[in-house]
């Protein structure tokens, strides 16, 4: 076993449907008689070439998710997976537009189902699992006032935040703008994707026009140290996925990754791992990788465990309870 798999860590950047364990969705699958044993590679794992090709396994997976009862049985499986990594807290985006097509009614069944999972996964593996409702932005504006509308209507003590994931490189951060001001008026706390596949422009236009505390990625604002600066001096957040940034080419390996350079320079990062199945990581791998490349040692893991917890946006008392847990 690996010497990182007991250390308690925190996790706020994971797509719930990019978690899904290839197991879980090939059982679906059969379950449903639906053939999509294309998209496993021999070993049993999902096998994809390059970013297109991706997006279709990606696409391909999330097609046999339908219903309440698979998101509730899909919850349970990352759950029990994320705490074999030794996550105690883990935030996931959940998205209207596949949970009910951005119907509220529908959205709030699926959300009831997600939840009462979580608790019972609370239950059984001692992991404590929050939501963010993300629109998507390739979808469009008007795609994204629904989603925004049917996270405003749950906003709580489960789901915390909302966010922006989809293609990064359409549309403009201000084209979401209604969104993310209903999102923020229901008391939803912010994040968005920004700074992967676009550079230093793309991460200044979404803190602009959203006002995020925290930026999904956000990597590439290494890129410029003006704006590195201005990051570490607002406090704002980064949810960084190493694996999955080396995984689709952004960085050659972790020892290129600028998470490094970026908590030297005293930005805020986090460790995360995105679609884990799908960048065939854990969060054990991302320590594992940060540890070779870096040197990263079990007193910066835990201070960026702590720095995670910080910018989780679950309510207080969760947080302390959290907090204990990260003592230990
Ligand atoms: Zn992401």
């Amino acid at each position: 076993m690996s010497e990182w798999a007991a250390l308690p860590k925190v996790e706020l950047h994971l797509h719930l449907e990019g978690a899904a364990p290839a197991a879980f969705i090939r059982g679906l699958a059969a379950e449903k008689r639906e053939d999509i044993s294309g998209i496993f590679g021999k070993d049993g794992n999902y096998a994809w070439r390059d970013f297109p090709h991706f997006l279709k396994v990606y696409e391909a997976a999330c097609s046999v998710l339908r219903g309440p009862q698979d998101y509730h049985r899909l919850v349970l499986a990352v759950m029990e997976e994320s705490a074999a990594a030794g996550v105690v807290y883990s935030e996931c985006f959940l998205s209207p537009d596949f949970c009910g097509g951005g119907d509220p009614g529908a959205w709030a069944e699926y959300l009831a189902a997600i939840r009462e999972a979580a608790a019972e996964g609370e239950r059984s593996c001692g992991l404590t699992l929050r939501g963010i409702a993300t629109c998507i932005r390739h979808l469009g504006p008007e795609r994204a006032k629904r989603a925004a509308l049917c996270a405003a209507e749950t906003a709580g003590d489960f789901l915390t935040g909302f966010g922006i994931a989809g293609d990064e490189t359409l549309l403009t951060p201000a084209d979401f703008l209604w969104a993310f001001d209903c999102a923020r008026e229901a008391g939803l706390r912010i994040t968005a994707h920004a700074g992967e596949w676009q550079g230093p422009g793309g991460i200044r236009d979404t803190l602009r026009a959203l006002r995020p505390e925290r930026l999904g990625h956000g990597v590439r604002a290494i890129e410029d140290l003006a704006l590195v600066d201005e990051l570490a001096e607002a406090g704002t957040v980064l949810e960084v996925c190493p694996g999955s940034n080396v995984a689709l080419g952004l960085y050659r390996d972790f020892r290129a990754h600028p998470i490094h350079e970026l908590d030297r320079r005293g930005v805020r990062v986090t460790i995360n791992t995105d679609d884990p199945p799908f960048f065939r990581t854990s969060m054990i791998r991302e320590y594992e990788e940060l540890h070779r490349a870096f040197d990263w040692d079990e007193g910066q893991f835990r201070r960026l465990a702590r720095q995670a917890l910080d910018a989780a946006f679950c309510d207080a008392d969760t947080k302390s309870r959290i907090a204990k847990k990260l003592e230990g």
